[in-house]
């Protein structure tokens, strides 16, 4: 089997880039989009970068033009949130404008009192993909990667529709890496809050697996390179506060950290 790569992107001194990173800590960084070519075709030429990268400031490892939300995927939250299963995929989007890279801060709206973290696996499309069946769904398929789908629970009751819920500015932190080559079947997705684990569970428990989540999404719009479908989080949810760190971990992607602070952006 292929060994797994791991997909990053950074900002240096005003340039973007995407880079393969190494096993050793090293970084190969690409000359082009992984998202229109072939990554390690790109990256094959290429020099290794050793850490410390000075001033490489992470960013969300993949641009999608839409991020595809799952609701009610494990049967556990649906209990604790007290609802029916799903009969089919529940589809909610969130805008990319909540993407959150790796380190950032989730800011929270005074529109909330109640802002909770979703620790979820993220599926990254690597091809233009529409209805495909279920099938060959993974071949579309360019890797993985840990998603926070956070989420307003008060207004997402209080408004019946997901959008505010689900879109406000870093709602949705993304990354460290998209991991490619990784077989998604064992992992076990797991969400800290300072340090204290609050979500674990294997993605198996998955009411609507991956390759039934690519399949119906792309039935429904055309999926392309680079966008995001989080696909849905296990029980043990909770609210976030000022001044916490939240970290959703999956074993073979890494662990997606994001502060938290009361927003007091103004304008
Ligand atoms: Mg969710």
């Amino acid at each position: 089997m292929a060994p797994v790569r791991r997909l990053a992107r950074f900002r240096d001194r005003g340039r973007v880039f995407f880079a393969l990173l190494e096993d050793d800590g090293g970084a190969r960084p690409i000359e082009g989009n992984p998202f229109e070519e072939d990554p390690f075709a790109l990256a094959g030429g290429t020099v290794t970068v050793s850490p410390p990268f000075t001033g490489w400031e992470p960013l969300s490892p993949c641009v999608p033009s839409k991020i595809v939300g799952i609701g009610r995927n494990y049967r556990d939250h649906v209990a604790e949130l007290g609802h029916d299963v799903p009969g089919e995929p529940l589809l909610f989007l969130k805008p990319p404008s909540s993407l959150l890279p790796p380190g950032g801060t989730i800011l929270l709206p005074a529109a909330s009192s109640r802002v909770d973290f979703e620790g979820e696996l993220g599926v990254v499309i690597g091809r233009r993909t529409r209805r495909v069946p279920a099938s060959r769904a993974l071949d579309q398929v360019l890797g993985y990667t840990c998603v926070n789908d956070v989420t307003a629970r008060d207004l997402q009751k209080s408004d019946v529709q997901f959008t505010r819920a689900k879109g406000f500015d870093a709602f949705c932190p993304c990354g460290p890496v998209v991991a490619i080559g990784l077989r998604p079947d064992d992992l076990v997705v797991e969400t800290f809050v300072n340090g204290r684990r609050r979500q674990s569970s294997p993605v198996s428990r998955m009411i609507f697996g991956i390759a039934e989540l690519v399949s119906f999404v792309s039935g429904v719009m055309t999926l392309l390179p680079g966008d995001l479908i989080a696909t849905g989080t296990p029980e043990g949810v909770g609210p976030l506060a000022p001044g916490d760190e939240v970290t959703v971990s999956i074993e073979g992607i890494g662990r997606l950290t994001s502060r938290v602070e009361t927003d007091r952006s103004v304008g």
